[in-house]
């Protein structure tokens, strides 16, 4: 039986502490990622495969960092100096996730993002600029 675990980025951070890409010093997440191509990726795959992480796109639309060698909506790997456990199974959650209004050109992220989304968003508003009517009719409700 594997476990399961979620946590966000910070508390990620603390626990496994990622190392800093020594290839290059400007590399996204103030130098902490690897790009998916040469030598980043083949330092990468060089680890432990218990420090390894890859960082992509969920199905939910918001990004998130996973523990162990992947590939599908890949944009990015990290290199842990702490190892995750044979048996766990982490999920990063970015929480990026976020619903630009056409109308009124408010952002909404996270969780409200994904609210929007579903509801004031099939009107192409946001609770910023429906009337009470609509976001009664679209069955909004705040986070
Ligand atoms: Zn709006």
């Amino acid at each position: 039986m594997r476990n399961f675990i979620e946590m966000d980025f910070d508390t990620w951070f603390e626990t496994y502490k990622p190392m800093k890409n020594p290839i290059d010093p400007y590399a996204s997440f103030d130098g902490y990622m690897f790009e998916t191509y040469g030598d980043e990726v083949a330092l990468v795959k060089n680890q432990d495969p218990n420090r390894i992480w890859m960082y992509g796109d969920g199905d939910d639309g918001e990004g998130h960092i996973w523990s162990g060698w992947g590939y599908i909506n890949r944009l990015g790997y990290f290199i842990t100096t702490i190892p995750f456990a044979d048996d766990t199974d982490v999920q990063v959650n970015m929480n990026d996730y976020y619903y630009n209004c056409e109308n009124c050109n408010t952002d909404w992220e996270g969780e409200a993002g994904h609210r929007v989304n579903d509801t004031l968003g099939l009107f192409y508003k946001c609770p910023a600029c429906a009337s009470d009517a609509l976001i009664a009719e679209s069955k909004y409700t705040p986070v």
